[in-house]
């Protein structure tokens, strides 16, 4: 029983870095729970010991009660990946308030649910890991990127305040920040935005493999627990910015 590995909840596990964390962390052995709202897309991916859930990573209640689901079937959250995210591109000025919205909801608001569901009961049982995915665009900024970094300075900073928070009780919070990786994440953009972000993608020599991002985590996450990567920044080498 002591070597039976523990639940990873990871969120926008439907597509792109989340959907290869979720093949990876169950290759490895863990229980998953699964969120993201295209839950055909999770099914798919047809993992054992799993619970695939449709949430929206802004509807605390729904995340809440999804997590404490898998928790009654798998044991508690060891780790949870704070991984769901959008990016839409434009000029502050002239981008619609409701992409704002999208992005601050989702990117900021969602990944805090997710800490409140999974940290107080970590705190209590002085174990438990979170990895937030933040974004070389949490560290720097980008043309028309304001609002999309705004959410990821955000991610970094509320990681670290957090982390801060729970080292006393043994918890780690780690942020891993990618550069361009190749996902579906551009995909909601106008034609002329995915265009010119391919054509810079092609200038760069191509963006990371999800599964180096992957990596990643589970390098952190492998470490004992008394050692804590407070933060990954990685991308690919041709990755100028
Ligand atoms: P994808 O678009 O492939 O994946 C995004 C995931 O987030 C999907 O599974 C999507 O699922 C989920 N998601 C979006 N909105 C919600 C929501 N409201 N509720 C639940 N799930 C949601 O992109 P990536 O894999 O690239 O993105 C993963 C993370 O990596 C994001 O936080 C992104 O900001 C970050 N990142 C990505 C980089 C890149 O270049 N690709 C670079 C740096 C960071 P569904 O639509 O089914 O709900």
């Amino acid at each position: 029983m002591s070597d039976q590995k523990k639940l990873v909840v990871i969120t926008g596990a439907s597509s792109g870095i989340g959907a290869e964390a979720a093949k990876e962390f169950s290759k490895l052995g863990h229980p998953l729970l699964l969120i993201a709202r295209r839950i055909e897309k999770l099914e798919a991916l047809n993992l054992p010991n799993t619970i695939c859930k449709k949430v929206d990573v802004r509807d605390r209640e729904m995340f809440i009660n999804a997590v404490k689901e898998a928790e009654e079937l798998y044991g508690k959250t060891d780790l949870l990946i704070n991984n769901a995210g959008v990016m839409l591109l434009g000029d502050a000025a002239e981008q619609a308030p409701n992409e704002w919205d999208a992005m601050i909801d989702v990117n900021i608001k969602g990944l805090l649910n997710g800490v409140y569901a999974v940290l107080p009961s970590m705190k209590e049982r002085k174990t438990g890991t979170i990895i937030n995915v933040g974004s070389i665009a949490g560290r720097k900024t980008f043309p028309n990127h304001s609002v999309y970094c705004g959410t990821k300075f955000a991610v970094h900073a509320m990681t670290d305040n957090i982390r801060q928070e729970a080292s006393a009780s043994g918890v780690r919070v780690i942020v891993v920040a990618p550069g361009a990786v190749e996902t579906e994440l551009l995909s909601h953009n106008t034609p002329e935005t995915i265009d010119g972000y391919n054509q810079w993608k092609e200038n760069i020599g191509g963006a990371l493999s999800v599964k180096y991002v992957v990596n990643s985590m589970v390098f952190a996450y492998q470490q004992p627990q008394s050692v804590c990567i407070r933060e990954i920044v990685m991308a690919a080498t041709g990755q100028d910015l």
